[in-house]
């Protein structure tokens, strides 16, 4: 049985090992912009934003902060492939 101890020296050992650990499958949150608030959203490895950065590009700074936080935890944000 683990002592309160050993649990949190356990968790400093699975945040260092977090990118080979963590997979995320899928995430739903709000974002507050400079202007305004945004929903992003991330189901099988896609991500999606409501803000006119993404919608022309496919990626915006939302999502890449987001990415940052989580790590490998996380697929890039790509353009979709639209030759498929
Ligand atoms: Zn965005």
């Amino acid at each position: 049985m683990y002592s309160a101890e050993s649990r949190i020296i356990k968790a400093r050992q699975y945040f260092e090992e977090r990118d080979e650990r963590i997979r995320v499958e899928s995430l739903r949150c709000t974002f507050e912009g400079e202007h305004s608030s945004h929903v992003i959203e991330y189901e099988n490895h896609v991500w999606k934003c409501d803000c006119e950065e993404f919608l022309r590009t496919f990626v915006c700074a939302h999502i890449m902060a987001i990415e940052k936080t989580l790590g490998a935890g996380v697929s890039p944000a790509v353009k979709p492939d639209v030759a498929s």
